[in-house]
Parts: C-alpha cells; sequence; structure tokens
C-alpha cells in the first residue's frame, strides 16, 4: 500500500516522498493501521524491514494534530549509541518540512551540549538506556511529560542487560493508560513480552515473521577454509568478485585491526571499526563508509548491529561468529528493504563447530562452495613485511637482523645489567603478583 493512502499531515508525507519511500513495507503498513489511531502495539519483525520509520511516522502525525500547546514529549529508547544516531537522522530527514525539534542522547559524549538542547524544549528525544536516566535523575528530563514512548530493539536492550534500567525509567513515567506505547523487536522472547504486557496499555501483538530468519534475498556461501589461508581467499573473492563495498567481521578486535592493515597492503581502502575506538571516531568511520568513502570496513559484532548503510553489497564472515543470532544480524546488515546482497562466510577449524548451532538456527544448510585453486590470491602483505626486511638487512650493511638484534641485547644488558627478555619476564610476574 502507497504511503499517500494514510491521509498523513502533507508536510509529513513530504518528508517520506523526498526520502524516497513510496511503497509501505509489511510492517509499516501492519504497524501503522493500529498507531494511527492511537493504540499501543508491540511489533516483531526481522531487521531491515523499516521498523524504524513505522513509530516514526506515527509520532509526527500524532504529535502534529496534537497542537503545539497541548503536545507533549516522545521518548525513543535503543541500546547503542550508533542506533541513537541513526534513528535521529532518519527522524531529521522525514522531520525536514514541519519542524519537530529532536535530539539524541547517549553515554561518551559531554552532557553541555546536551543539556543546551533539553532546556530549549524537545518533541521527540532518543537515548540510550542509561544516559536518559541519569538525565532524569539529575532533573534535566522530565519523564513525567512523556506522551509517547517507544522502546526499540528490546530483544537487544534485555541481551544488554538494560532491564532494571528501563523498569527505573518506565516507573518515572506516566501510567501506561496516559501515554501511548510502542515496543519493536526482530525477536519476540519472554521478557519483551512480558515487559510489553505490563508496560503497554492493550498492546496489539504484531508479528510479521519470514518463512525462515534470514532475508531471502541474501545469497548465502560458505567455504571450508584453513586459517592461515582464509586471507588469500578472501582477497581473491574481493578480486574476483569487486563489490562495491564490503562490510567484514571478524570476531577478536585484534583480528579486525590486523586484517584491515592487511588489506591496506593490497590495495584496497579499508578501516576497522571496533568497539574500544572513541564514540566520535567510531561515529566518523560509519559516517565515511556509509558515504562510501571507503569500500572495505571490517568489524567484530560491535557494528552488527542497527548499522545500517543503504546498498551494502556483501557481508564477509571472515570468522564463522560464535553466537547464531549474530550470523543473522551480521548477514542482515545486506539486503537491506528488498535490496539482493551477498554474504561469504568462512569456516576453519576453531570455527566451523560453530556451523551446526547456526545452520539450526536459520533452518537451512548454507550452500557450500568448493574454493578452486585460482580464487586465493597473492597476499601483498606478507610480501611488503619480507620487503621491508630486506631493507633492514640492506641498511646493516649486509649484517643480518639476527646479529644486530644480538647486539642490541647486549647493549640493553651492559645497562641495566639483564636482558631485555629478562626485564619483560621479571615485568610480567610483577604483574601477575
Ligand atoms: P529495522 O529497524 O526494521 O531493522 P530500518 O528501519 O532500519 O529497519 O529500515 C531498513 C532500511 O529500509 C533503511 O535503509 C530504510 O531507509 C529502508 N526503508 C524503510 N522503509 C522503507 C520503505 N517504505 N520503502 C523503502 N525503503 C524503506
Ligand atoms: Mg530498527
Amino acid at each position: 500500500m502507497n504511503f499517500t493512502k494514510l491521509n498523513l499531515e502533507p508536510r509529513l508525507l513530504q518528508g517520506i516522498v523526498d526520502r524516497g519511500y513510496t511503497e509501505m513495507t509489511d510492517v509499516q503498513e501492519q504497524t501503522l493501521a493500529k498507531t494511527l489511531q492511537g493504540m499501543d502495539v508491540a511489533v516483531q519483525s526481522q531487521t531491515g524491514t523499516g521498523k524504524t520509520a513505522a513509530f516514526l511516522i506515527t509520532l509526527f502525525e500524532r504529535m502534529f494534530y496534537e497542537g503545539a500547546h497541548k503536545r507533549k514529549m516522545a521518548l525513543v529508547i535503543v541500546p547503542t549509541r550508533e542506533l541513537a544516531v541513526q534513528i535521529t537522522k532518519e527522524a531529521q530527514l522525514l522531520n525536514h518540512h514541519m519542524g519537530f525539534k529532536i535530539a539524541s542522547f547517549y553515554g561518551g559524549v559531554g552532557y553541555h551540549a546536551q543539556l543546551a538542547s533539553l532546556s530549549k524544549g524537545l518533541d521527540i528525544v532518543i537515548g540510550t538506556p542509561g544516559r536518559l536516566l541519569d538525565l532524569s535523575e539529575r532533573g534535566h528530563l522530565k519523564l513525567k511529560n512523556i506522551g509517547r514512548l517507544v522502546i526499540d530493539e528490546a530483544d537487544r536492550l534485555f541481551d544488554m542487560g538494560f532491564l532494571p534500567d528501563i523498569k527505573r525509567l518506565l516507573q518515572k513515567m506516566p501510567p501506561r493508560n496516559a501515554r501511548q506505547s510502542m515496543l519493536f523487536s526482530a525477536t519476540m522472547n519472554r521478557i519483551s513480552r512480558k515487559i510489553a504486557l505490563e508496560n503497554l496499555n492493550r498492546p496489539v501483538f504484531i508479528e510479521v515473521t519470514p518463512e525462515r530468519l534470514t532475508v531471502d534475498t541474501i545469497l548465502q556461501e560458505l567455504y571450508y577454509v584453513k586459517s592461515h589461508i582464509k586471507m588469500n581467499l578472501m582477497l581473491g573473492i574481493l578480486k574476483a568478485q569487486a563489490p562495491q563495498n564490503a562490510l567484514i567481521f571478524t570476531n577478536m578486535r585484534h583480528t579486525a585491526f590486523r586484517l584491515s592493515k592487511k588489506l591496506q597492503s593490497n590495495g584496497f581502502h579499508s578501516r576497522h571499526l571496533t568497539g574500544d575506538l572513541p564514540q566520535n571516531q567510531r561515529l566518523k568511520i560509519i559516517d565515511a563508509f556509509t558515504r562510501g568513502k571507503f569500500a572495505l570496513l571490517v568489524a567484530t559484532d560491535v557494528a552488527a548491529r542497527g548499522l545500517h548503510i543503504d546498498n551494502l553489497e556483501m557481508v564477509i564472515n571472515y570468522d564463522l561468529p560464535q553466537d547464531c543470532e549474530n550470523y543473522v544480524h551480521r548477514i542482515g546488515r545486506t539486503a537491506r528493504a528488498g535490496n539482493s546482497g551477498k554474504a561469504v562466510s568462512f569456516a576453519s577449524e576453531g570455527t566451523a563447530d560453530h556451523l551446526k548451532a547456526i545452520e539450526s538456527f536459520i533452518s537451512m544448510k548454507i550452500p557450500v562452495q568448493t574454493a578452486d585453486i585460482d580464487l586465493f590470491a597473492t597476499d601483498r602483505s606478507l610480501e611488503s613485511s619480507s620487503r621491508n626486511r630486506y631493507q633492514n638487512f640492506k641498511s646493516n650493511n649486509g649484517r643480518s637482523n639476527f646479529t644486530s638484534k644480538n647486539k642490541h641485547r647486549k647493549k640493553v644488558k651492559s645497562y641495566y645489567g639483564i636482558t631485555k627478555v629478562d626485564a619483560r619476564n621479571r615485568l610480567a610476574g610483577l604483574e601477575k603478583s
């Protein structure tokens, strides 16, 4: 069904049209049918189906008709900063012709700018539980004035241990019959259902269940490959298929970092995204990737949820995830809103045993591809490190690194009376005690 059929406020409809949306997605159609009448909903629908616009359009349309004098603030609770930023962007786009005041609040960013925007009065507040609670307890955020509530990615919020925070936030809000509340989740587990039943006002449960958990438009492939040649296979696949962009997942931060460096040595534009990077840097990286400034993003599961990149062509599971749900979230980054996409996974010693759980979770076997010998490409990052070694060798006037290292060690020894290795061992001993 087309958005024009909803009889929305023309300025809101214009924002939707400008955003490039014409037909509603299933979840939008089913949700808006209830929420535009003021009903509460608990919605389960897989990632990438357009839940964000479903609740934002509700908030805008309902606020619009409340009129400025009676209008109450809407609160959107999300699990991560990245998601808060993304939803805020989407909201600003839809808001283009209306001028509602929207702001986001999350940890890791200074208070001052955030407080300034709060004191001006806001229509929509989007934030992570910890920061929202903080602001409310310091008296800056008046939760008693909330007229509408959205809990987004409920399953994720509860997985991350935010349940106590959410409960405290809910206690500070008006009773459920004095606000409109909406809960959205990719999966509706026992906790999400319980929270919905206890805190929503006679909610309508909406379930948009696909046949399988994975998006049907994603072409999935699995390669069995020894871990020491995974890099060669990935390089070969990237060269053969030349995707415009690809999101590459590793299980460990240091692998993400190393992989990105290696890709750079092989002539690819790549960056890494891991949880230990400062917040503003992470946002910058995501933004640059979204805008196509570089082609390959190597990430840990921090980036698996919520991150949306229009037209992501390929997801590579360099390491198969340990958590089967993460497999779905990772590959769900591609094939968003009806685009097709490809997900390539490597099963190696150490990760192949994750496969059974993943395949039973998605109730299908991932089609196995055999890698032809031609598909493996040379890893030039190894060449460059051996070239460096050769350069060192030359600059040492033909003496090998080994002798120069020994000489260095002797120097260190004469200075401290111990070798560097000894010193390191002693330090390690100290750290342990
Ligand atoms: P979810 O929250 O369900 O995971 P999102 O709200 O992030 O999904 O939407 C996924 C993608 O679909 C986004 O890129 C969004 O811009 C796009 N999208 C949402 N609604 C529509 C629509 N009606 N038509 C086309 N694209 C849409
Ligand atoms: Mg979402």
